[in-house]
């Protein structure tokens, strides 16, 4: 029998990996390389939850194929929910770079004695025409410098709660395990699994 196709809206190798080590051997996991969608999909919405689900709705509009699109934020207690949804552009620019988001982020950071924060992605998963998001959670703190160098983004200045290292200590494998997109792909997996 056929496999089932699903679009993951993302040509990010980490996450397809992690997905399709998943998913792949009762799904077919595409790409938007797969699909031969280049165009870049705006992220215009100011919520985790309506970014995931532009790009999610944009493959299901153009491509008539169910698909998922998933948007992560960190998000800290002190800074209101900074950076947020903005987490990739937090030090300005053109965002994704990692150094000076957690430079910046330190900064804002020097005074503060409160260091709760949490990441959080948010799968939206478009099923014919229909919606279902799916959150995954992690909660942790900043640290006052940098530890570690694995992983990307902000993890050598975030450590998850009940564990005494960074997620770029603790490694690609352990963070996975626990991680939000973890979480929410866990989530999503339960209900491709009904
Ligand atoms: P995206 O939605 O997965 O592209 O994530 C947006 C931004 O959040 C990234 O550019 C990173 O700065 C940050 N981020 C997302 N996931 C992680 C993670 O697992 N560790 C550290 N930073 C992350």
């Amino acid at each position: 029998m056929e496999k089932r196709k699903l679009v993951f809206a993302t040509n990010n190798k980490h996450k397809l990996e992690e997905i399709r080590a998943i998913l792949g051997s009762e799904m077919d996991i595409l790409s938007l390389d797969d699909i031969h969608c280049h165009e870049d999909i705006p992220e215009t919405a100011d919520t985790l939850e309506g970014n995931a689900q532009i790009k999610a709705q944009f493959v299901y509009d153009h491509y008539h194929l169910d698909c998922f699109a998933d948007d992560t934020g960190l998000e800290v207690e002190v800074l209101n929910g900074a950076p947020g949804v903005f987490s990739a552009r937090y030090a300005g620019g053109e965002g994704h770079d990692s150094e000076a988001n957690m430079k910046k982020l330190l900064s804002e950071m020097q005074d503060k004695t409160n260091r709760k924060a949490r990441f959080r992605t948010v799968i939206a998963f478009i099923e014919q025409g229909e919606i279902h998001l799916f959150e995954g959670i992690v909660k942790g703190c900043i640290t006052e410098g940098k530890h570690g160098d694995s992983g990307f983004g902000y993890d050598p200045v975030f450590r998850p709660e009940g564990f005494s290292e960074t997620f770029a200590e603790m490694g690609n494998e352990a963070k996975n395990k626990i991680s939000h997109r973890a979480n929410a792909v866990k989530k999503l997996c339960e209900y491709l699994s009904k």
